[in-house]
């Protein structure tokens, strides 16, 4: 434990503490000339850090990793991962640090973690940098997904370093400051079970109950109630990714957490036409990671917890795998239980009405969506309207009836509630044309766009005069969005 005293910050390191063997003590680079480019007030605040004093030159030093408080141990975790299907047994921290664990004022306990503060030892090839770009992107879309209801990490500030990074051009760098519940990931459980250390492997399961799932402690199996809460979690996350039109892009096993919080914002997107086959990473020629293969993704990323978890299922490794996979069956009802439940409250239609009733009804306007490319965000954003007879919105999106209008009253006909669905249905995304236009903004040193692209997309049901522009669709001259993961 210690205390800053400007700050008053108390940092644990627990982690480090329960597992040195994943945890190499490590600092920061030296950031020549700090600037803070955006800083989370509020996520300040609920941490009971004062915001003042994280804007000032000790707060900057903080940010950057620069200032270790007494006794805290920043370390760079390790993990392993499969990477497009291909495992590593060695991944880790190649640029970013755990800073340690806060206790919020509500008991909360949550890692504070830097991201682009320089090379470690799992850095390989790497710089260990960041691009001011890369970083206020992830602060944008963590906090969009934040407002949005979905369980993420959060982004406390982005610093400008006052170093440049080398990518295909020169570009201002910068250090993101990201709290999460864990860092844990299924690539670190792979880690742990790749040294062959089942001791080590059941410290981790052990710090992830006591983080996560305590009442997993006092269940029978303790280590089976772990695999179902972050079966559950990850279940839950993807079918609101689904339904919010989300696509992670790189859901490699070192990107999927314990908590089931969406992490890792890469080469991340929102889907505009409603395309089953959306994929937006340069790098996923296969479009493994497209939109609609994430549910399945999960489910195989989790079928890799499962293995390194065998040897705490049972000491028969026969009876293990059984568990495991009679476990693992429940995946698909479960993300099925979300995705049902999320896509009738999408529709207004929360109440009385049967499956039987609703569920082809959504089969058949997800047909209309795809055929027609209809922008999902605005779809069902202006169907509401169409609840109490104002279907001009909704009709503008697609070029030709397409059965449009038999489906309008098929769906009228259950009893839509259009107030419900301008609470579950947002206004406001971070449209890809909108983040790119921010971010080549404020790599250029105008932060003016970001801001209000933050101001819109962090109150996202709540339709503000002037943001007009926020709630179209990209210009036909932006083309198809492709992202990158030379963050
Ligand atoms: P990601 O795809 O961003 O989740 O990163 C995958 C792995 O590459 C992790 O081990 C990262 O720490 C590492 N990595 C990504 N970018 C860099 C960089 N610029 N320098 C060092 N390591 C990096
Ligand atoms: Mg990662």
């Amino acid at each position: 434990m210690s205390v800053s005293p400007q700050l008053s910050l108390t940092l644990d390191d627990r982690f480090s503490r329960e597992l040195s063997e994943m945890a190499i003590p490590w600092r920061a680079e030296e950031a020549p000339d700090a600037r803070l480019l955006i800083l989370n007030d509020r996520l300040a605040a609920e941490l009971g850090l004062d915001p003042p004093a994280l804007r000032g030159p000790e707060g900057l030093r903080l940010l950057t990793g620069n200032l270790v408080p007494n006794g805290a141990t920043p370390v760079a975790q390790a993990y392993a991962g499969h990477q497009f299907g291909g495992f590593s047994p060695r991944l880790g921290d190649g640029r970013a640090l755990l800073l340690g664990e806060i206790t919020d004022p509500s008991t909360r306990v949550r890692d504070l973690h830097l991201k682009g503060s320089g090379r470690t030892p799992f850095a390989r090839g790497g710089d260990g940098l960041a691009a001011v770009g890369p970083m206020l992107r992830e602060y944008l879309i963590s906090e969009a997904m934040h407002a949005l209801g979905l369980p993420t990490t959060r982004s406390l500030a982005v610093v400008a370093t006052g170093r440049s990074v080398r990518r295909e051009t020169q570009l201002p760098g910068a250090v993101l400051a990201r709290v999460a519940s864990s860092h844990l990931r299924v690539g670190s459980f792979q880690y742990a079970q790749a040294t062959g250390d089942v001791g080590l492997l059941r410290r981790l399961a052990d710090h992830a109950i006591a983080r996560h799932c305590p009442e997993a402690a006092d269940a029978v199996e303790p280590y089976l109630a772990l695999f179902q809460s972050v079966l559950a979690a990850q279940a839950s996350l993807v079918a609101q990714w689904m339904l919010i039109g989300f696509v992670h892009g790189v859901m490699n096993t070192d990107n999927m957490t314990i908590s089931g919080e969406t992490i890792d914002y890469g080469p991340c997107a929102f889907m505009e036409a409603f395309d089953p086959a959306a994929v937006y990473s340069s790098i996923d020629e296969g479009g493994r990671y497209a939109y609609a293969n994430q549910p399945v993704v999960a489910e195989w990323n989790l079928a890799r917890l499962a293995e390194a978890l065998l040897p705490l299922l049972h000491d028969d490794q026969e009876q293990a795998v059984r568990i495991a996979t009679d476990e693992l069956g429940m995946f698909r009802q479960r993300y099925g239980d979300t995705w049902s439940a999320g896509m009738k409250a999408k529709l207004g239609l929360s109440g009385h009405q049967s499956d039987e009733l609703i569920l082809p009804l959504v089969d058949d306007l997800l047909a209309l969506l795809t055929t027609g490319g209809v922008d999902y965000t605005a779809f069902f954003r202006s169907l509401s309207g169409a609840a109490g007879g104002e279907t001009d919105d909704v009709r503008t999106l697609f070029a030709t009836d397409e059965g449009l209008d038999a489906w309008v009253q098929r769906w009228k006909s259950l009893g839509p509630d259009a107030a419900a669905m301008d609470r579950t249905n947002p206004a406001y995304i971070p449209r890809n044309h909108l983040v790119e236009e921010a971010l080549t903004a404020a790599t250029a040193g105008d932060l003016e766009p970001f801001d209000q692209l933050l101001t819109a997309v962090t109150l996202p049901f709540e339709e503000r005069p002037g943001l007009e522009r926020y709630t179209a669709g990209a210009p036909g001259d932006f083309g198809a969005y492709r992202t990158f993961c030379g963050t």
